[in-house]
């Protein structure tokens, strides 16, 4: 595809946001030299940074930049001590995060969580168990389930007791899981495509022993998984599951989740890592031709104990680019130049914080900017 008609919104937002994006942005810079590309990138504040710049967490310039660009490269927002007297749908979190996802019908969330053999010791299960080096894609359905389903409500109950003289009252609080086959189908979907260009295993998730809607998730996935006969499809329940990614994490390649069992499940994965600073994601919404609009973002927040320090890990940001271009932008070799670069810089030795091991005589610690310029210097 070619790149020059792609925008790019670049919005780095609170705490270490800035700085993790200076170096994405350097690295993106160092792709559009190598692979001749140019991307239009357009940088705007958003979260606290937009609340300072225009009095809204998710000012109007920022979200019509965003309707107008093909993906959003996101920081991260919110700082917990600053001014406690907003209203909570006025913070970042809410009015900016929350915002975008509906805005742009963010459906799908792709959390890989690779952990390369030489950060062993930043996992926290034994050496044996992480074989090769552990490597997961954990697809979440993002708009669905027990989340959004209604009813959804807190009620107050008034029960008649027999030969009492006053009526027993109690509050019930209601969730309500429901999905339907079209939800189903287009999360699977990405599932398998996503598998496609990986080691094209899929292992759906759901609880179908107990669930009505595990069910129908079955049925459904099974349905789709004949569309895509070079991939392998298992079913697995959550709770194995759960069991099976601290016993042999290296026997999955992409977990299919629904919206609750994806929160867990995708966070239990991340523990895997060692640390936040390593993970990218992606949350897609709806296909365009050869474009999915897309937002991608560090799995981690803030940070606001090390921000401004040069102490963040900006490979979280980084490897952010690389999903943009795989997802959005259909540029395969661009996103596995990146990740090739981030592993050189990690063979080399070069350490932040949150990874390093004192113990390694050959890991040399570095801050935010010498790590982004060793991996765009490795592009
Ligand atoms: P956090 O992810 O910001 O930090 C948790 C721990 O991980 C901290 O010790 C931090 O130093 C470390 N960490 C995170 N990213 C790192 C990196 N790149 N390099 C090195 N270390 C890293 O979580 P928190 O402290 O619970 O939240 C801080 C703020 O961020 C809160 O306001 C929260 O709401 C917000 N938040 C925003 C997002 C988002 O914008 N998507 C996500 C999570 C949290």
């Amino acid at each position: 595809m070619s790149s020059a008609c792609l925008k790019i919104a670049a919005l780095a937002g609170d705490g270490i946001g800035p700085e993790v994006m200076r170096e994405a942005l350097r690295v993106l810079r160092a792709i559009e030299r190598r692979f001749g590309l140019q991307f239009q990138v357009t940088e705007a504040p958003v979260g606290w940074a937009g609340i300072d710049a225009a009095g809204k967490a998710l000012p109007d310039a920022t979200l019509q930049l965003c309707r107008e660009s093909d993906a959003i490269l996101f920081g991260s927002v919110g700082l917990p001590d600053r001014d406690p007297t907003i209203p909570k749908e006025e913070r970042p979190e809410r009015a900016a995060l929350l915002r975008i996802r509906k805005e742009f019908g963010l459906f799908a969330n792709l959390r890989p969580v690779r952990l390369p053999k030489i950060l062993a010791y930043a996992c926290p299960l034994r050496p044996e168990r992480q074989g090769e080096g552990l490597d997961v894609l954990v697809v979440r359905e993002l708009t669905g389930g027990l989340y959004f389903g209604q009813p959804k409500k807190t009620e107050e109950v008034i029960e008649a007791r027999e030969g009492a003289a006053q009526p027993r009252r109690f509050h019930r609080a209601i969730d309500t899981m429901v999905y339907t086959t079209p939800e189903i189908e287009r999360i699977a979907r990405v599932a398998f495509q996503a598998a496609r260009l990986r080691r094209k295993k899929v292992t759906s998730i759901d609880k179908a022993n107990v669930l009505e809607n595990g069910i129908l998730w079955r049925e459904v996935v099974t349905r789709m998984g004949q569309e895509f006969p070079d991939v392998t499809l298992e079913h697995m329940f959550v709770d194995n599951a759960a069991m099976q990614l601290m016993l042999k994490p290296t026997q999955f390649d992409v977990m299919l989740c629904e919206n609750l069992f994806g929160d867990i499940l995708s966070d239990e994965a991340a523990a895997l890592a060692g640390s936040l600073g390593m993970l990218p994601s992606a949350s897609l919404g709806s296909t365009t031709g050869a474009q999915t609009f897309g937002f991608y973002e560090p799995a981690g927040g803030t940070a606001p104990d090390i921000a401004g320090k040069d102490l963040a890990n900006p490979i979280a940001q980084i490897l952010s680019v690389a999903l943009m271009l795989r997802y959005s932008f259909q540029l395969e070799e661009a996103a596995v130049a990146i990740e090739t670069a981030v592993s050189h810089a990690i063979g080399q030795g070069l350490r932040t914080g949150d990874i390093f091991n004192p113990a390694d005589p050959t890991a040399l610690k570095v801050g935010t900017q010498a790590m982004g310029e060793a991996i765009a210097g490795a592009i």
